[in-house]
């Protein structure tokens, strides 16, 4: 009999339960005991809709209070020292860890965090040494299969993997190896991952699902030996356990030749992300036992599954390996969507048609399974979703024909400014003198709780727009005064009118849809909300214009206006799943040169488009990046060389890790791009000097995500180390590493000032 399995399930909440009792537990608003309590409901919550959805294998142990990279950590003993040396309770180690902790006499930094592959769900890294004393320090795995099992529910615990685990850790500050990997400890770790398996063997486990989604990196390649001698070591350790190895997020190639070779039950893959993989996977495991768990439901995505397709690609391989050894599955884990469709009211409802969440996957998952075994209980479900695929299409087939052929008509010389950066730049002095150094900031200052109380107000109807609208003009107006004040050279109008950087944009371009509680967790307690891309973009109407002439009618300094990239906006937002991430980034270019052109006409001298999400969307193998970047270089691209040589293009990106992408920065042919240089190594800068970077530079000089306050003197540091390591720089762009919006009006008002005298300072001594 083919079963559905999910491999994993929201752990925010169906009303973001956990965000609320995590958040009032820091704050000492409730008990630890609540906090569990809240926990306790929110699992077993889970557990039963995934069961009434009809799926067959159910997950236990994904459920987590911050991280499951961080569980991982916590359950095998994967502490540094400052962490296991505090005072204080596990549970509160363990928060600590994850979002640091300065209470009392403790004060803890949060562990590194990171990008889980690449979904937008940041995992905190296990930081291992050679002297990490891996063992089991709890059960949590164990404890939640029990909690399952006593509510009737039997689970297939879910384990991220050892070699995953260590593949994207980080070595140990205690290490005194430099050249010691994570991996190097390995086999001290898989004996206590046996303990764990064999006290779920003990407390009435019978299979267990493992993830190894590093199985898809370039890293694993090599790894051949190191997954052979830990699984049979797995296998021993627990032979009551059947061992699921799950994959995901992409292609496992060649390594499926190694991995089909493992004493495991069965191998997942994913067949959303990577589904050309799917004929030499099977190739691979036919002559072996091992069963395959086709993880034909999106773990990532929020659309509805084409069950009759999915049925079809299921049917080819029961063919080949026999029902016996097939399993039908989410792709991943379903932690990247939403919990439920149901909690959406003001979706048009045949807009809602299109979409499936979480509880809604389920449903699909365990639909499939049935359509295999027993057709007729299938043949009404199967029908519905039959139409609603047939409605989405033909939605698809006659969206907008215009914004197809805008692009189709798009020529080399759109991607192209009309001048090399020298004449653009001489063209640029003619119109803004600028001093050497000049000064300028990234954007947003302070979002103060005045401001999102207004915008509140105004979604409540408590504000009119008129009264909204003049609302902003007056932040905008004590930003630019403030700005005139402290002696910046190029202003912005500090972006007070946006809720978000990408939300605002969806908003006003055609083309997407929005949700009232789709959110999904970005890390810890931090959940978004993504914009969906529902049709072809375009822009009805000027975005930004407005609030940037405004702030321009109150200076005579050239005020820079400020948009949020196609790639960054497509890569926070949920894509459309028929036409390639591709096509929708170069449509969003579209749109924002309309946005550019209508802001240079508007008179505005600087435009600065960001692109903080460029560098987080490269593909997981390497292979796939050249044509990942070049299709995002030219967007933004597309997006920008609408304007004349006068006109200057300013990017930003939150990091100067460029290393591997060097040439494809530069190709950007931004005239100012501004990065963040304050917290990491100048080391990182040198890339600029090796390639002879052509355009000009802001490296941030300041952190602005710390609430300190930079001093002239260090500021003055800063802006001669910076020339140190660029050293053909003549002068560069001095402003802070990204925008103010989290910080509070003291701390800019000073340390803008100090910025501001940084930079003459330096005018005087260069
Ligand atoms: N212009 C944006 C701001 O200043 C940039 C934000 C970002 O880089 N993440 O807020
Ligand atoms: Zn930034």
């Amino acid at each position: 009999m083919v079963q559905s399995a999910v491999l994993g399930f929201p752990r925010i909440g169906g009303k973001r339960e956990v965000k609320k009792a995590t958040e009032a537990y820091w704050a000492d608003k409730i008990s630890v005991e609540e906090l569990q309590k809240v926990a306790k409901e929110t699992r077993l919550a889970r557990w039963t809709a995934i069961k009434d959805a009809g799926v067959d294998v159910i997950p236990s142990g994904d459920f987590t209070l911050y991280d499951h990279v961080l569980d991982f950590s916590n359950t095998f003993n994967v502490i540094p020292a400052k962490y296991a040396q505090a005072d204080i309770s596990a549970l509160d180690r363990y928060f600590a860890m994850g979002r640091g902790r300065q209470r009392g006499e403790v004060d803890l930094p949060a562990q590194e965090m990171q990008k889980w592959f690449d979904s937008n769900y940041h995992y905190l890294k296990g930081e291992v040494s050679s002297n990490t004393d891996f063992k089991l320090i709890n059960t949590k795995p164990v404890d939640e299969f029990v909690e399952a099992k006593e509510a009737g529910i039997v689970t297939r615990p879910v384990l991220l993997g050892p070699i995953t685990y260590l593949l994207i850790g980080k070595t140990g500050r205690d290490e005194t190896n430099a050249s010691f990997q994570p991996i190097d400890v390995l086999d001290k770790l898989t004996p206590v991952f046996g303990e764990l398996l064999k006290k779920l063997e003990a407390a009435g486990a019978t299979e267990v699902q493992i993830d190894e989604p590093g199985l898809v990196l370039d890293a694993a390649d090599k790894l051949s030996e190191q997954f052979t001698r830990t699984y049979e070591a797995l296998a021993k350790a627990a032979p009551g356990l059947k061992i699921t190895l799950a994959t995901y997020f992409g292609r496992l190639e060649k390594n499926v030749e190694y991995v089909a070779k493992l004493p495991i039950h069965a191998l997942h893959i994913d067949l959303d992300r990577a589904p050309a993989q799917l004929d030499s996977v099977v190739a691979a495991i036919k002559p072996t036992k091992l069963s395959l768990s086709l993880g034909l439901i999106s773990g990532r995505n929020i659309w509805k599954n084409d069950l009759a397709a999915s049925l079809k690609t299921a049917e080819s391989v029961i063919e080949s390996l026999g029902a016996e050894r097939v399993v039908v599955a989410t792709s991943s884990s379903l932690l990247h969507t939403p919990v439920t469709l149901a909690s959406e009211t003001k979706l048009k409802p045949e807009v809602a048609d299109w979409f499936s969440f979480a509880t809604e996957k389920c449903a699909e998952v365990a639909t499939l399974a049935k359509a295999i075994t027993s057709p007729a209980e299938a043949k009404e479900a199967l029908e519905k979703n039959a139409v609603s695929i047939k409605a989405r299409r033909d939605f698809e087939k006659n969206s907008d024909s215009a914004v197809r052929d805008r692009l189709a008509a798009v020529t080399p010389a759109d991607y192209k400014r009309a001048s090399p950066f020298p004449e653009r730049l001489a063209a640029q002095k003619k119109v803004h003198d600028l001093p050497t150094f000049p000064t300028t900031t990234i954007g947003s200052f302070p979002q103060t709780k005045e401001i999102r109380v207004a915008r509140a107000k105004l979604g409540k109807g408590e504000l009119t727009t008129a009264e909204y609208e003049t609302f902003i003009e007056n932040e905008i107006k004590s930003v630019v005064e403030f700005q005139e004040k402290v002696g910046l050279d190029i202003l912005v109008h500090g972006e007070p009118e946006r809720n978000d950087m990408v939300q605002y944009f969806g908003e006003r371009l055609a083309g997407f849809a929005f949700t009232e509680n789709a959110w999904v967790q970005s890390y810890g307690s931090r959940y978004v909300r993504p914009p969906i891309i529902v049709s072809d973009v375009s822009r009805p109407e000027p975005m930004t214009v407005r609030w940037s002439s405004y702030a321009q009618s109150l200076s005579k300094k050239p005020v820079k206006g400020m948009l949020t990239g196609p790639v960054t906006i497509l890569n926070w937002s949920f894509p459309r799943a028929d036409v390639s991430k591709e096509v929708q980034s170069r449509q969003l270019a579209l749109a924002l040169r309309d946005e550019v052109v209508d802001l240079e006409k508007a008179g505005i001298f600087a435009i600065q488009v960001d692109e903080p999400a460029i560098r987080e969307g490269l593909p997981l193998r390497s292979v796939d990046w050249d044509a990942y970047l070049t299709w995002a270089v030219e967007s933004f691209r597309l997006s920008t060389a609408g304007v004349k040589d006068s006109t200057q293009t300013h990017s930003h990106f939150c990091y100067s890790d460029f290393n591997s992408i060097f040439t494809h920065i530069i190709a950007l042919d931004a005239d100012v791009i501004s990065i963040e240089a304050s917290k990491s190594d100048l080391k990182l800068l040198s890339v600029f000097q090796e390639f002879n970077y052509p355009n000009s530079i802001g490296p941030g000089v300041y952190d602005i995500h710390s609430p300190r306050v930079p001093s002239q003197e260090e500021l003055e540091q800063k802006i001669a180390a910076f020339l140190g390591a660029l050293p053909d720089q003549k002068d560069i762009f001095v402003n802070p590493d990204c925008g103010l919006k989290t910080r509070g009006w003291p701390e800019v008002e000073t340390s803008l000032k100090n910025l501001v005298n940084a930079a003459k300072w330096a005018r005087e001594k260069y």
